[in-house]
């Protein structure tokens, strides 16, 4: 074997090295090599082999690990997602690998022992002479008169659970630390001199929480073990399972529990969650069941911190549990034996940009089949794809209908907003007499409300009264939304800002309107409706700016919001118990999207925030406010009829060709100047149409927003048979990617495609 494929983390195809008699190099391992004349790259080696190229090869200039940093299966992996997705190895190479594990060559030799470092912690324990209760209620009489310090130590009891050792859970310095800094530590350090509380510290691998004494998972219900036993008898004849239960089913208990069947096996286990849904809430409820075999994979996270995690299932045949987000699909397994893809309706699943575009849910199926592992899908709101695959066999199905012990599904209530409109009863207000009444009665009662609008911002649309002027994005072919909490006007789609101006700058008018609302416009009427009550916002803009998520989330669980108004980050899985109201203020809004999966989403949404409301003992009320009350979807909503909402689904994407009837490959034109796209456009859905057939070719299609980033966009879209084989569809366009070179037109273009889009 003299000669290695070397792949690259840029948009490019493997290269051919020759490998120095003395070197030894693997599959997997990392190389530095010179390319073409300019400086040193490291790259993978994905193959060895002894066919000599017809040209002159260079030599692998070192290779830097004894031991392979990608295991075998990956490499197939990564060659699955470079051919299905239509990108080059290198993209997939990029995507995979966190970036210091592919040092800039330009830096080669590169210095000894850099990498590696271990992270350390400081945690607090109760000291040893202060551990029986006796000797603690008198630390408690000493601390009356420092209020602080006895606030203090009533919170490391409270998160470590240090009197019911069953319980009990590690805290660092920094978790005790968190409210507020400064003082926090001063106060801490007493008690420390004080001999009540000591400190330690020890080396904690990164992306781990840990815990003192695990617990067993929690007995399942009836319903739950008929599931269970259902998922597994289902796994002797397929290799993936959809379990469809309602919102609060239960249904995180039951992938407890097929995880700790998987460990017990001593087979390792992916949770792939979308990237909001990743909660403190859920990781410690992981991690009292799973202590150290939790390892979790962020795209918070730095590079150091995947390179550990990385470095740490490199290392290790033990059982494990990753639960990560998309990307840890690239995590280097030794023997997955489940999947769980939660949430698997989730459009996050896909990535848009860059490639690789892949659909993670459809990768973690093909990762699994490589290590004879299964796969669970979960949902209450199952996508339309998976639904149909588990309808026609190819998937088992599970259903889990009721909620878990006593809680009910919500009421609905669905309210005609134009009516109320043209009755004058809601005139300059965002909600119906009824939603407030509930959201009055609820603060009453001290229970929560959560407030859906899928949209962020103060007014999507600002308008001149007299001349009818909007301000519209200069780098985009959209209008510009207006936030108040800066008094700018912003592009949502490529983060352009601008002042509001004064008077219209077409007419000189002074009277400027808003139409539309987003969730700062409820924010803004919520405070004048309810001036007493405790609100906050949950969209991307306080995410960015004022706290974490997880601050917002926390506070809501804690109670210290009673009114949460946020976009479709609030329908991710939460499990508050004290959310009796929910209110989804503009339904039609989420209908209006020129997109085949338009409807199949606002069912999503609605449901999976209908679901937050009355997920323990009381039952919640869900109001929807619409101006189409008579809509079918209304009231499929309203009943939680899924299958009712998919057969319909299925019957218009079988008429109209889409999925899961049909395989979407969209290539995508861009470029600056708009004839160029539209002619390079034009002739190559020509082309595709003489080869592959008229029927079965749409476009050049005028996407909705027809530019973005001063790119013009074009698109053209091939609808497969599902039953089509692929790689002569994928050879047809590799063909005419290649002619299309020669026109003038594509030079300055980009192309690019996206499979399933
Ligand atoms: P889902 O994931 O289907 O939305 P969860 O698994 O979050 O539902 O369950 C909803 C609530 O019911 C959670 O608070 C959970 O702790 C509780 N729960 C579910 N199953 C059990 C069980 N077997 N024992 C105790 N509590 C349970
Ligand atoms: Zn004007
Ligand atoms: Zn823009």
């Amino acid at each position: 074997m003299n000669f290695a494929e070397v792949v690259l983390p840029l948009p490019l195809e493997t290269f051919t090295y020759r490998i120095p008699a003395e070197m030894k190099v693997e599959v997997g391992s990392r190389v530095v090599v010179n390319l073409g004349r300019s400086h040193f790259h490291t790259g993978i080696v994905v193959e060895v082999h002894d066919r000599k190229p017809p040209y002159k090869t260079k030599d692998i200039n070192a290779c830097l690990d004894k031991h392979p940093v990608i295991r075998p299966p990956q490499v197939r992996f990564w060659k699955w997602i470079a051919s299905y997705y239509l990108c080059k190895l290198g993209d997939v190479c990029h995507a995979a690998l966190p970036s210091g594990f592919l040092p800039d060559g330009r830096e080669w030799p590169f210095p000894e022992g850099s990498g590696y470092t271990p992270h350390y912690v400081t945690f607090v324990r109760i000291a040893e002479n202060c551990r029986d209760e006796a000797k603690l209620s008198a630390v408690f009489d000493q601390l009356r008169r420092a209020p602080k310090q006895e606030a203090m130590l009533l919170r490391f009891l409270d998160l470590s659970h240090a009197l019911n050792p069953a319980d009990a859970r590690e805290v660092s310095k920094k978790e005790l630390q968190e409210t507020d800094e400064a003082t926090s530590s001063s106060v801490l350090d007493g008690l420390v001199k004080r001999g009540v509380l000591a400190y330690y510290r020890k080396a904690v691998p990164r992306g781990i929480t840990p815990v003192c004494r695990t617990q067993p998972p929690h007995p399942l219900s009836d319903a739950q073990l008929a599931a269970h036993a259902a998922i597994i008898e289902n796994f002797r004849t397929r290799d993936v399972c959809l379990l469809h239960g309602v919102t609060s089913s239960g249904k995180t208990e039951l992938y407890i529990r097929l995880i700790a069947d998987t460990l017990a096996r001593g087979r390792q286990v992916l949770y792939l969650l979308p990237e909001i849904a990743l909660t403190t809430q859920l990781t410690e409820r992981l991690s009292k069941v799973f202590g150290e075999h939790l390892m979790v994979y962020h795209s918070k996270f730095s590079d150091a911190e995947r390179v550990e995690i990385w470095n740490r299932l490199l290392r290790t045949e033990e059982p494990a549990l990753v639960m990560g987000v998309r990307s840890s699909v690239f995590l280097p397994f030794h023997d997955l034996g489940l999947v769980v893809v939660d949430e698997e309706h989730e459009n996050t699943y896909k990535q848009q940009e860059p490639a690789p575009r892949y659909q993670a849910r459809n990768a973690a199926i093909v990762l699994a089949s490589l290590h004879g592992g299964k796969v669970l899908l979960g949902s209450a709101t199952p996508s339309i794809e998976s639904y149909f695959n588990a309808k026609t066999g190819k998937y088992g199905l599970v259903e889990l209908t009721s909620r878990y012990g006593d809680s009910r599904m919500p009421r609905m209530e669905v309210v005609d907003v134009r009516e109320l409109r043209r009755k004058k009863i809601m005139r300059d207000t965002l909600f119906s007499p009824l939603l407030v009444k509930y959201i009055r009665e609820a603060l009453e009662k001290d229970e929560q409300v959560i407030l859906f609008q899928n949209r962020r911002g103060f007014a999507p649309v600002v308008e001149c009264k007299a001349c009818g002027w909007t301000p519209r994005c200069p780098n985009c072919d959209v209008s510009l939304a207006y936030h108040r909490a800066h008094n700018r006007l912003e592009c949502h789609y490529c983060g352009h800002i601008e002042s509001l101006p004064s008077h219209c700058p077409s007419c000189g008018g002074a009277d400027l309107q808003m139409y539309g609302f987003g969730t700062e416009k409820i924010e803004e009427e919520i405070g004048r409706l309810f001036p007493g009550a405790h609100t906050d916002r949950l969209d991307l803009d306080a995410v960015r700016s004022r706290m974490a998520y997880e601050n917002i989330l926390g506070d809501f669980a804690q109670g210290k919001t009673q009114i949460l108004i946020g976009t479709q980050m609030l329908s991710k899985g939460l499990d508050f118990g004290k959310v009796s109201v929910v209110g989804i203020l503009n339904a039609d809004s989420l209908l209006n999207y020129p997109d085949f999966r338009a409807h199949e989403r606002a069912f999503q949404l609605m449901v999976q925030v209908a679901g937050r409301a009355g997920r323990r003992e009381r039952q919640g009320v869900v109001v929807v406010q619409t101006s189409q009350p008579g809509l079918p979807l209304i009231g499929m909503v309203c009943r939680g009829a899924y299958a009712e909402m998919a057969a319909l689904q299925l019957a218009e994407r079988k008429a109209f060709r889409y999925p899961p009837y049909y395989r979407l490959i969209t290539t995508v034109f861009r470029g600056r100047q708009e004839e160029d796209v539209v002619e390079a456009a034009g002739i190559y859905a020509a082309r595709l149409k003489e080869k592959l057939g008229e029927r079965r070719v749409l476009g050049p299609v005028v996407p909705p927003v027809t530019r973005i980033q001063n790119l013009y966009l074009r698109q053209v879209i091939l609808k497969l048979e599902a039953s089509a084989a692929l790689p002569p569809v994928w050879d047809v366009l590799a063909a005419l990617r290649r002619d299309l070179q020669s026109l003038p037109a594509m030079k300055s273009l980009l192309l690019h495609y996206d499979v399933d889009p």
